[in-house]
């Protein structure tokens, strides 16, 4: 038999993190201080906790322009190759604390330019940090490089993602406002990568429906949806015990394409009620390939740990769901099958059996 997990167990249990924002991952103490070495004037405070508690506001605040604020500060604070060589070892040091084994983080090149730096100075800066914070923290972490979507950057994003390859870099994704900015205008990246053999995710379906999605997979090519949540529109008869899937659903689930999804994320921005309410319970159930993430873990005050305790709670979630999502987040990174193998079989499988039938050992 398996026990419910709690938080504390949670954290011990070997996780895999495959959507999470550099930039929105920041410790406040951090922020402060690279603030004052930058002479950056701008932020709502200066001390670390009322900083904190203006960042959980602006994010919970319902008003996307108060939440994009908060980017606003934490980019401002990333300009100089220190600054982002300590934001990328500071995020491999609270990964591993939480218990991730492996992560991949992404971030915009073209967000770290303002200080002077080129884009291949931000993306060594960035990779240096995730090596030496790896390598002391017994973390792997690979970056994903994000081009935004209404700028006319991303061939050139693509081009940095597939230069830096084999340094740390393991694919490209595209962010941004969906309204307005389908994928589709960015089709000469993704062409491109795809004639590289790269990997790419697309930011689609959180806030705006299935035709974002539509685009992601059939005319852009995508590896992976970022969010993906819209794709139960798609599905209906959703209460009964035998929900029917649409043309589209079908095909997602059929290719086991991965669902990155972010449950608090998704709440503050409106693509869902409430954690009971989130679709990936539904999705869950229907056994499509979902994965759970933290999306930007300062801005939701969150980890992947409470990540999964929330569902736990809400879906009654065990050790065996919880080792599914995880093993479906290993199966869709981005790195080549025999690490994801290894880290399946070496460390996911092993530590969740550990856990799992920790209960049934004698104890003292
Ligand atoms: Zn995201």
């Amino acid at each position: 038999m398996t026990t419910q997990p709690t938080l504390d167990d949670i954290r011990r249990a070997p996780k895999v993190l495959l959507h999470d924002h550099l930039d929105g991952g920041l410790r406040p103490e951090t922020i402060v201080d690279l603030a004052r070495d930058a002479g950056y004037d701008a932020l709502p405070s200066n001390d670390p906790g009322g900083l904190s508690t203006w960042f959980a506001e602006a994010s919970d605040s319902g008003s996307l322009e108060r939440y994009l604020e908060t980017f606003t500060h934490t980019v401002g604070v990333m300009q100089s190759a220190e600054a982002l060589e300590r934001v990328a070892y500071e995020c491999a040091e609270d990964l591993a604390a939480d218990g991730v084994v492996y992560a991949e983080v992404r971030y915009a090149p073209e967000q770290h330019t303002e200080g002077g730096l080129t884009l291949e100075q931000v993306v060594k800066a960035v990779l240096a940090g995730f090596a030496e914070g790896g390598r002391r923290h017994g973390i792997r972490v690979g970056t994903l490089l994000t081009a935004m979507r209404h700028q006319a950057r991303s061939r050139e994003i693509a081009e940095l993602a597939v230069r830096h390859r084999d340094a740390g870099v393991v694919g490209f994704d595209i962010a941004g406002a969906e309204a307005g900015y389908p994928p589709t205008r960015h089709l000469d990246a993704f062409e491109y990568l795809q004639r590289e053999n790269a990997h790419f995710t697309i930011h689609a379906g959180e806030a705006f429906g299935l035709p974002s999605i539509w685009q992601a997979i059939q005319w852009c090519g995508a590896d992976r949806l970022g969010h993906g949540v819209r794709i139960v529109d798609d599905i209906t008869d959703r209460e009964t015990d035998d929900p029917r899937l649409g043309r589209l659903a079908a095909y997602v689930r059929d290719k086991r394409i991965p669902l990155e999804m972010c449950p608090t994320s998704n709440i503050q921005t409106g693509a869902a009620k409430s954690i009971a309410e989130h679709p990936i319970g539904l999705l869950r159930r229907l056994y499509f390939r979902v994965t759970v993430n933290t999306d930007n873990r300062l801005m939701s005050g969150t980890s992947l740990s409470e990540e999964f305790a929330k569902l736990s709670e809400a879906f009654g979630y065990d050790w065996d769901d919880l080792q599914w999502f995880t093993v479906n987040a290993m199966k869709s990174a981005f790195i080549s099958f025999d690490e994801r193998l290894e880290l399946i079989n070496g460390v996911i499988k092993p530590g969740f059996a550990q856990l799992k039938w920790r209960g049934d050992r004698p104890v003292g």
